[in-house]
């Protein structure tokens, strides 16, 4: 059965501009009747990487935070830590980059928790039985919230080929050593040159597959399972992380990420993604190249799996712009391939809609 997407176009008048819209949409959506009074509420959102400046502007992100404030609800602003060394990978640094980007309380109007703890080991295994993983790592302020509203910045994704609300969700609510999991089919493997024989991977090992001899550390490959867990620890960064994954089962990993991270939520998750600055690259990116298209507008939903596809379909529909990642690439219709023409984004959407997050097919709603 179609899912309702309600979409609110970029044109603005006196008396209507475009956060009067994210209230409209907020309310179109039905997202009031998804939070209770007293309700602990995560807005799930990217803070941008440093550097990185075509994140969701915080003052958007304040309309929703009013608006489920209003109901009664207790908004608060959220992400986990990076897998990667950037400026988000621990806590310390996450909410800094988030602060010097902007989101501050008196602009954002809520606090930050930042959901996988300080080091990105605060984690719940959430069971989900699926073809990749029995169970997932989400991070736990994200699975102890009561409620979700997950505000997404449609763009390009070099893995996934456009990362939209399915991407937030699922990689985003995994912990650091979740996004090893989904990352990698590959075990890792210590670079002995780096190793300076502390110790601590083999204390986090929860298989004991890691002795250290002589100050450096070796892995037992018949025991390791590949949580991902001395990747994330090794303070010298000694335990490579291998990225080398199949692209249609990082996506569905990904999207098994996301069924754990909503599981406890029935009823309680609304969706709202902007097709604004729709840069090539992700928001993890230390910059942000020309946007590829014009700025379509802010789409809402209940269902994730159709407000992606309405969003990649949105794009699709766009004139590529001269000056971009585009030139050069070969004509086709479809915007993201041009650009990562290996990568077949419909993986993740085919998968979510099999395991019963959403529907791809969409009544599309103009405001
Ligand atoms: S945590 Fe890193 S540096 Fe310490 S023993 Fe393990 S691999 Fe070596
Ligand atoms: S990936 Fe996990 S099981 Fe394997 S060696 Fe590292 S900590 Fe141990």
């Amino acid at each position: 059965m179609p899912a309702d997407v309600f979409f609110a176009d970029m044109r603005t008048k006196q008396g209507l501009n475009l956060l009067d819209k994210v209230d409209r949409l907020y309310e179109r959506a039905g997202f009031e009747k998804l939070f209770k009074p007293k309700d602990l509420v995560a807005v799930k959102l990217h803070f941008g990487e440093k550097g990185n400046t075509a994140y969701i502007r915080p003052q958007f992100i304040r309309r929703v935070v009013d608006k489920i404030a209003v109901g009664g609800g207790k908004p608060f602003l959220t992400d986990a830590n990076t897998l990667y060394r950037g400026s988000r990978s621990n806590a310390v640094d996450h909410l800094k980059t988030a602060i010097e980007n902007g989101f501050v309380y008196s602009v954002a109007g809520a606090p930050i928790v930042i959901a996988d703890g300080l080091n990105g080991k605060d984690y719940i295994s959430v069971e989900v039985g699926l073809k990749h993983f029995d169970s997932v790592k989400i991070a736990s302020a994200a699975y102890h919230a009561d409620a979700m509203l997950v505000v997404s910045h449609f763009k390009g994704h070099e893995v996934s080929g456009f990362g939209g609300a399915i991407k937030n969700v699922g990689m985003g609510l995994g912990s650091r050593s979740g996004k090893q999991q989904m990352h990698s089919d590959l075990l890792p493997s210590v670079t002995v040159e780096k190793c300076a024989g502390c110790g601590r991977c083999m204390d986090w090992c929860p298989t004991g597959s890691i002795t250290v001899i002589d100050r450096k550390a070796s892995i037992d490959e018949n025991r390791c399972y590949g949580c991902g867990e001395c990747t994330v620890t090794c303070p010298e960064c000694a335990v490579a992380i291998n990225w080398k994954t199949d692209q249609a089962a990082f996506q569905e990993k990904m999207v098994e990420y996301m069924a754990g991270a909503i599981k406890n939520k029935k009823g309680k998750v609304g969706y709202m993604t902007f097709v604004m600055d729709v840069t090539p690259d992700c928001d993890c990116c230390g910059w942000s190249d020309t946007p590829i298209v014009g700025d379509v507008g802010i789409l809402a939903s209940l269902d994730p799996v159709a407000l992606d596809q309405a969003c990649v379909d949105m794009v699709n529909k766009q004139r590529p712009l001269p000056n971009t990642r585009m030139d050069g690439t070969a004509d086709g219709e479809d915007t993201f391939r041009r650009i990562f023409p290996w990568i077949d984004w419909s993986f993740q959407l085919k998968y979510a809609e099999e395991i019963g997050l959403g529907s791809r097919d969409y009544n599309l709603i103009q405001l």
